[in-house]
């Protein structure tokens, strides 16, 4: 049992209080129970609908009590109000997903063409306003993923990814969100019979600001099912190099660069720091009209008029090296990578740099020197790397301070000290809260900091002769970069953008 609200839990309820309220008057005049006791008896029968339904909640909490460290109160506190909080959202909110947008599976087809067939039409179509609704949800809230894990037999998690941060949105009872993976699991091309292997697909949503192409996992786990939702970024192809967060000096590097006939220029960062979008706005630099540009990408996150975008499909044998090889037999001015992962594609990128190309990659790694020991990992040689090379960006994303609710900051005296120390004016500080313009977190939106380094001739020349020792650059060189980033980081601590645990958390 769990008290979300359902239409049909609603009727019982009413039934219930109403079977209450006519045995209560029974009692009156019930001639089993004396005449002095009946507004006691009265009273209690009225109070035990009530209690009864506390008894089965507390018994159900108990059941699953192992699975769960907190006390049952605390249990019962959260069930409570999050059926409550749900009540309301659902009622006085009014979700609009089913009129706003319209979900297409990858060949254009409607969701109700695919899935609103057959019988018990009446619910199929209450799951799929719920379907949308929960893609719409997430849309407003501009999350990055929207994740349903079975948490034990009987609920899934709904879970947003926002500012890179999981927040929960509510529990389900496993009957319906069942339903709502189906759904979506049909719209996306994947097989609804198939609950434990993992599977893939894709579709998009039509909403009145464009569409939106979202990529779908699933996986058979403990309890049930669990379905990852990527949303690909809308915003990506918006930026430009004046908008990205670039300093006015990082910003004149790269112009430079990117004006260059052929040079490398490779995004350093780890999952989710906005490398994708620091690339997107490079591109939207370039003129794409007198330059021929080829992206190879995994997903394409956005589309872009006058360039050519491929998207790689491993399983189809359309990997990065090869379409790669592929693409510099047409000849292209610009070649966009949308990710290094193996030998072959770095040193296919390094020498089409030093071929008339201007190569912009992303690289997983934590920083700019980091980025070299990775590719002489990857098995690159030191010779290929440093005439092919010219410049390395790592970024990370930071988040805002909401407006709504930061306050002053009240900090330590060691704190204090240190920035004395660094004679920067700590005044401004400010520090997160929470409200309900944040959801509590306390922070809105994020924007990215950016280390730059341009490898110089004698960098360069270090690099060839390996007189930059790896051993070297392993040990000092993520010290620096993180020290350039937390410079960056800090400029905008004092600045009351963001807040020092924020800054710490993210560059530590
Ligand atoms: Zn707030």
């Amino acid at each position: 049992m769990s008290l979300y609200f359902n239409p049909i839990k609603l009727v019982l309820l009413i039934g219930w209080f109403y079977l209450c309220v006519y045995l209560a008057q029974r009692v009156q005049f019930s001639v089993l129970v004396v005449k002095e006791r009946r507004p006691i008896a009265s009273f209690l029968t009225l109070i035990f609908g009530p209690l009864l339904i506390l008894l089965l909640l507390i018994v159900d909490v108990c059941k699953h009590k192992s699975e769960d460290e907190r006390s049952v109160i605390a249990i019962i506190q959260e069930r409570v109000s999050a059926a409550f909080n749900h009540i309301r959202s659902a009622t006085f909110s009014g979700r609009k997903g089913e009129d706003m947008i319209e979900l297409l599976d990858s060949s254009g087809r409607n969701i109700k063409e695919i899935y609103g067939h057959g019988k018990g039409k009446g619910r199929d179509s209450h799951i799929l306003n719920l379907t949308k609704d929960i893609i719409f949800d997430a849309l407003q809230e501009d999350a990055s993923d929207i994740l349903i894990d079975p948490k034990d037999n009987s609920t899934h998690e709904l879970r947003f990814r926002v500012d890179g941060m999981l927040r929960t949105m509510e529990y389900m009872e496993m009957q319906t969100s069942q339903a709502v993976i189906n759904s979506i699991k049909a719209i996306s091309n994947m097989d609804i019979a198939e609950k434990r292997r993992p599977q893939d697909g894709a579709f998009v949503a039509n909403t009145v600001s464009g569409s939106v192409s979202f990529r779908v996992v699933s996986a058979g786990v403990v309890y049930g099912e669990k379905l990852s939702i990527r949303i690909l970024n809308q915003k990506a192809g918006l930026f430009t190099l004046d908008s990205v967060g670039l300093t006015k000096k990082q910003q004149v590097i790269v112009e430079k660069e990117i004006q260059k006939p052929s040079s490398m220029i490779l995004m350093c960062g780890p999952t989710g720091s906005g490398k994708t979008t620091t690339l997107y706005s490079m591109l939207n630099q370039i003129d794409l009209f007198t330059r021929n540009v080829i992206t190879v990408e995994d997903p394409v996150e956005y589309t872009l008029a006058n360039a050519s975008q491929i998207e790689v499909n491993p399983k189809a044998g359309i990997t990065f090296a090869k379409t790669l090889r592929s693409i510099l037999r047409q000849d292209p001015d610009v070649i966009c990578v949308g990710e290094i992962r193996d030998e072959e594609t770095a040193a296919t990128a390094l020498r089409a740099s030093q071929t008339g190309h201007l190569v912009l990659a992303t690289l997983h790694c934590n920083s700019n020197a980091t980025a070299l020991v990775r590719l002489l990992d990857l098995g690159v040689s030191s010779l290929l790397m440093a005439s092919g090379l010219n410049l390395l960006i790592s970024q990370r994303l930071l988040r805002r301070l909401c407006e709504h609710c930061k306050i002053p900051a009240e900090l330590t005296p060691a704190q204090i000290r240190e920035f004395r120390k660094k004679k920067v004016n700590y005044r401004s500080v400010y520090q997160a809260v929470g409200c309900e313009e944040c959801h509590n977190t306390g922070y809105r939106g994020r924007f990215a900091i950016f280390d730059i380094l341009l490898l110089n001739d004698q960098m360069k020349e270090e690099i060839a002769n390996n007189k930059i020792l790896i051993t070297e650059l392993r040990r000092t060189g993520d010290k620096k970069g993180k020290s350039n980033l937390y410079k960056q980081g800090l400029k905008k601590v004092v600045s009351g953008i963001t807040s020092l645990s924020e800054l710490k958390r993210v560059v530590g």
